[in-house]
């Protein structure tokens, strides 16, 4: 894992809800290093809280029959995904207002609490959002799509509450997880299967 410096802006973990949700980085060369929500291409701002936003005037996020607020699950199974090789997959601490709904949640504050990468992200991106964002940036050989349907709820759960400097082995744990270990193939000779 990619060490992280402490972000002072999040509140402690018991006063805030912990879900799963998906980030993309940026395309483009300066926003490489920057997290952006996957479909409004919305900027999740480094080292401060990222603040919900709604175009209605009448309510301040998450409205109670409005979709706004930023959102996270408890099931990995049920995020959506876009397009998208570029993903990230990760916990985020939820703060502020916050609304339960069927899946998960969504509220007014927000900050990623750990990361996990797949291929596309490079050791120098995940260094440098670490720093950036002050959170633990951990790397996955599955692309994180794959990872998420692979994690069951109790594992999601008790990752969701884990530390992130802990989540790593269990990480790894689910990467391995149901790839099958096929024995070796036993190279032989057609001399030598002639004599035994
Ligand atoms: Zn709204």
């Amino acid at each position: 894992m990619t060490a992280p410096h402490r972000v002072t802006a999040v509140p402690d973990v018991p006063a805030a809800v912990l879900g799963w949700r998906t980030w993309r980085v940026g395309r483009r060369a300066q926003h490489r290093h920057a997290l952006f929500s996957p479909l409004t291409g919305t900027p999740w701002p480094a080292a401060r809280p990222m603040v919900a936003a709604c175009a209605s005037p009448r309510h301040t996020p998450p409205g109670d029959s409005c979709p706004c607020g930023l959102y996270a699950v408890a099931d990995t199974t049920t995020l959506g995904w876009s397009p998208s090789d570029h993903e990230v997959l990760g916990v985020v601490a939820l703060w502020g207002d916050v609304v339960e709904g069927q899946y998960g949640w969504r509220a007014s504050h927000a900050y990623p609490r750990f990361l996990v990468t797949g291929p596309g992200i490079s050791a120098e991106q995940r260094a440098v959002i670490a720093r950036r964002y002050g959170v633990g940036v951990h790397a996955s050989e599955l692309p994180p799509r794959e990872l998420a349907r692979r994690l069951d709820r109790p594992t999601a759960d008790v990752l969701r509450h884990t530390d992130a400097a802990d989540a790593g082995d269990l990480l790894a744990e689910v990467t391995r997880r149901r790839d099958p270990v096929l024995p070796a193939p036993r190279r032989r000779s057609w001399r030598s299967w002639l004599t035994s």
